[in-house]
């Protein structure tokens, strides 16, 4: 049995502008400062990780910021759901759904979510495409902030989910940053990444994952990386 573990911006799918946007509301709300969004580069972070780096960026500290932290996640969502009406520029990367009704139709294989969004977060961008019942379980950016604390995290679900205990090394975590990179290895498992998000090859070579895609359009490489 192999997990296979994705994360979703990046990986999946792309929200274009929405996010960001509410974001930016949402820590205007919470936090009563205005919160240097636009040049911050969200890609691999937890949500309550980008809430922490901004205020601090904006000169709050550390203890302001963790009173607020959940009230501004819960508004995040909220805000994430309106703007996300509002603005086009979302996308299904190719191969994306194919991938995942392939992987559903495979015994030897048990599908879930490890991601930085918030469990509200994830279902909002997930449901624009009706991707939610292709995972069985996840972790989320609101069980805790660090990512690779996120992989322990989706390890033991899993493990809860089969009844059985089960080595990081039977599971594949897919994402589009080295950090995705880090936390699969922080579990002992595989990492695979594509480049359909905002990081160059380069870089994400230089993570040194064990296989490296340039989208999912070609379903037998993908399918080849993820179950090796
Ligand atoms: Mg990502």
């Amino acid at each position: 049995m192999r997990l296979v573990l994705f994360d979703i911006d990046g990986t999946l799918l792309r929200e274009g502008i929405a996010p960001k946007l509410a974001f930016a509301r949402a820590l205007r709300e919470t936090y009563d400062t205005a919160a240097p969004v636009s040049g911050f580069r969200f890609a691999g972070m937890t949500d309550p990780q980008c809430v922490m780096e901004i205020m601090r960026m904006a000169g709050l500290p550390d203890e302001v910021i963790l009173r607020g932290r959940d009230e501004c996640l819960t508004r995040y969502v909220e805000h994430l759901a309106a703007e996300m009406r509002e603005h086009d520029g979302a996308k299904l990367f190719p191969g994306v759904r194919d991938l995942l009704e392939r992987l559903n139709e495979r015994p030897d294989a048990l599908v879930g979510l490890l991601t930085g969004n918030t469990r509200g977060g994830a279902s909002l961008k997930l449901r624009r495409w009706s991707l939610e019942p292709y995972f069985r379980f996840g972790a989320f950016g609101d069980d805790h902030e660090d990512r690779p604390t996120l992989a322990k995290i989706a390890l033991q679900r899993a493990q809860e989910l089969l009844g059985r205990p089960m080595g990081g090394d039977a599971a594949t975590v897919v994402g589009d940053t080295p950090r995705d990179v880090a936390c699969a290895r922080a579990i002992g498992a595989r990492a695979v990444v594509v480049a359909t998000g905002q990081v160059p090859r380069e870089e994400l070579l230089a993570a040194g994952p064990d296989a490296l895609l340039d989208s999912f359009a070609d379903r037998e490489a993908a399918l080849g990386a993820i179950l090796p």
